[in-house]
């Protein structure tokens, strides 16, 4: 059914150390509800839209000076070659999964000007800031700053979307300006004699993993690019910068803690400093330990996650709550006006979805399921062309979406998390198949030697009903593992309209039995709408709670809900820890009331309820506040409850009991 899927370059980075396999968003059709129409709009609305702003500050221009051997006149910040590469990944990525002539164009047109750029530049090297501006400065030489330059975070991006364009379209284009780049590093860095330079902003790492991936999937490509590609250059390229944070032996530290470059990764424990720098290392090393298959890294890489997970995440799936530096706080620091950057909550998306392939363990995606349907939708509006960088929980009317910053980061960190959904709805091994998100959608694999098409329809996340239609191409005997979310209390599981028997595993209720072409699996969460209690060390959230249904939080804004008169709004950080009486108390046992309303931004549940002055409140989903006018916004809210020290291994939120 999806012939385009046979391409053999369509396959999907996997690399050889995964406990579970990932499928290809190209194998993968969304026809949901809730996600089809956002992805319409990334695909129609904002890859134009970043596109179009990019070009409008100059960031194109930038190759064709450089192509042009022009000095000085780079625009914008110096990572803005970093951030085109980033929107070329993501908009390949919609090329694969959905298709887009125009778009395909736009991008030849790009990659165009960018492979001009290298050609000009002779050795395989390409930073335009660098070029125009800093001539003499390459990697931070004759007293340059590769924190500020990002030399090495730039080339990262390149290769990244060089990979996921070939992997797209099947074009070298930009697979050989990549190529070419890492090759000139791989020459360059290194244990003596080479150069001991590692990334001062990470994500090179994982991109240079890619390109290993393919050199080891593809080594007829190099007879193609008519260029040297060895994959085991490019591993030991990413192993090395792994290995030699901490080591500034011929090198000046990237501000220590700032950019983790304090000590070996090996060695670290803590998640800290720049949010963004550290998921996107600890996706990084996740990846080397699913190259290698290396224990040491993979240690690692839970420890931090945990670290994040457990102590420092906000309830949005958020992280990076300090302003300063952008960067992680303290454990349980986690205030409601957090900075919490959009590129730090998918940065940590993609940290989890490593550690699913390398584990098959539910709570990373968990994890995933609360930033995608929670934090990062709240980075774009629904109309699909104003971003937040920052994403608070609470606004005093102040904080809302921008067109564009001086510092566009976030859109294209969206424009390539959002179209990974369809290869993070399924997954599999040689024993069955996993059902991780509940989007209607259709995707197709082999296990072992069955071909196997899986189908779910379902309203989800407004209801709980899924069903899955359970398609081998002949009878087989295998395991249909479902997610059962971490928020979910109550379901009940069926085939073919009989109680199913399953166990649970990882996570996972475990459907394992022979499987005919027309079984049907029903799943049913329990939806109910449950106060979340923060753990007791979060001093900010004490006698407070926020109102979660399924996999969405939701939040009051003052469009629907006036704030009191004369009421302090609880934005300013100093006033975080002051006894600020709170703009709305909950009785101790709300009752709520839910409501679909589908004139509402496209289709939403609200949820009704009283404070405890009997005074309505009408709660909606957070990604969807700042959509309709300026104004408030709470998250937490006033409730009285005792502070419960027990029962919290692996848990920063839970619901309160309610009997
Ligand atoms: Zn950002």
């Amino acid at each position: 059914m999806f012939s385009h899927t046979t391409r053999a370059h369509m396959r999907p980075t996997t690399y050889k150390h995964q406990a579970v396999l990932n499928l290809p968003v190209a194998s993968v059709r969304i026809d949901d509800a809730f996600w089809a129409p956002k992805l319409e709009v990334l695909q129609r609305v904002t890859a134009h839209d970043v596109l179009n702003k990019f070009e409008h500050d100059g960031a194109l221009r930038n190759f064709d000076f450089a192509a042009e051997g022009s000095g000085g006149y780079h625009s914008g910040e110096p990572w803005f070659d970093g951030l085109v590469y980033e929107t070329i990944r993501g908009i390949s990525d919609l090329l694969a999964a959905r298709g887009d002539e125009a778009l395909d164009l736009r991008l030849d047109g790009i990659i165009a000007k960018i492979a001009r750029a290298q050609d000009a530049v002779g050795d395989g090297y390409l930073n335009t800031y660098t070029l125009l501006d800093r001539p003499d400065q390459r990697w931070a030489d004759n007293g340059g700053n590769l924190r500020w330059q990002h030399d090495v975070y730039n080339a990262g991006c390149l290769i990244e979307a060089g990979v996921h364009h070939y992997r797209a379209t099947g074009k070298t284009s930009l697979l050989a300006v990549a190529v070419k780049f890492a090759n000139h590093m791989s020459g360059l860095m290194g244990p003596p004699p080479k150069r001991n330079i590692v990334p001062a902003h990470s994500l090179p790492e994982e991109a240079v993993l890619k390109l290993h991936q393919l050199a080891l999937d593809e080594p007829g490509l190099a007879a193609k690019l008519k260029l040297p590609f060895e994959a085991a250059d490019y591993l030991a390229l990413a192993s090395f910068w792994i290995h030699n944070r901490g080591n500034h032996e011929g090198r000046v530290s990237h501000d220590g803690e700032y950019a983790q470059d304090h000590k070996p990764v090996l060695e670290q424990d803590e998640a800290v400093g720049h949010a963004v720098r550290a998921t996107l290392l600890y996706a990084g090393l996740t990846a080397l330990y699913l190259s290698t298959g290396e224990a040491a890294y993979l240690g690692t890489a839970k420890t931090l996650w945990d670290d994040i997970a457990y102590r420092k995440s906000h309830i949005t799936g958020g992280v990076g709550a300090i302003h300063h530096d952008e960067k992680f706080g303290g454990a349980y620091e986690l205030p409601d006006n957090g900075y919490l950057e959009t590129c730090a909550a998918a940065g940590m998306g993609f940290f989890s979805w490593n550690l699913f392939l390398a584990t098959g363990e539910s709570r990373y995606i968990d994890k995933l399921e609360t930033i995608l349907y929670n934090i990062v939708l709240a980075g774009r509006s629904l109309d699909g062309h104003k971003y937040f960088y920052e994403n608070p929980l609470v606004s005093d009317g102040g904080h809302n979406r921008w067109e564009w910053h001086p510092c566009p980061c976030c859109p294209p960190m969206i424009l390539k998390l959002l179209p990974e959904i369809a290869s993070y709805i399924y997954a599999y091994d040689g024993k069955g198949a996993y059902v991780n998100l509940f989007v209607a959608s259709e995707g197709e694999f082999a296990i072992g030697d069955v071909p196997v098409r899986l189908k779910q329809q379902t309203g989800y996340p407004w209801t709980g009903s899924v069903g899955i239609a359970v398609m081998p191409e002949r009878e087989a005997r295998f395991a249909v593992r479902i997610r059962i979310p971490e928020w979910c209390g109550r379901y009940a599981l069926t085939v073919n309209g009989q109680a199913a028997a399953h166990e649970l595993a990882n996570g996972y209720a475990v459907l394992d039995r022979t499987w005919g072409a027309d079984d049907v699996v029903r799943f049913d969460l329990e939806l109910s709408v449950d106060l979340i209690e923060a753990h007791p060390k979060v001093t900010t959230h004490a006698n407070r709670a926020a109102i979660r249904r399924g996999p969405m939080l939701y939040c009051l804004e003052s469009t629907d809900n006036e704030r009191y008169q004369g009421e302090t709004v609880r934005y300013a950080r100093e006033a975080l820890d002051k006894d600020t009486r709170l703009n709305r108390w909950l009785p101790d046992v709300p009752v709520f009331e839910t409501e679909h309303d589908p004139a509402f931004l496209g289709g939403a549940v609200l949820v009704r309820t009283a404070d405890e002055n009997g005074r309505p409140l009408t709660a909606i989903p957070y990604p969807y506040w700042n959509n309709r006018s300026r104004g408030t916004m709470d998250v937490w809210l006033g409730h009285g409850h005792p502070a419960d020290e027990a029962g919290w291994e692996n848990k920063l939120y839970r619901k309160i009991a309610r009997d």
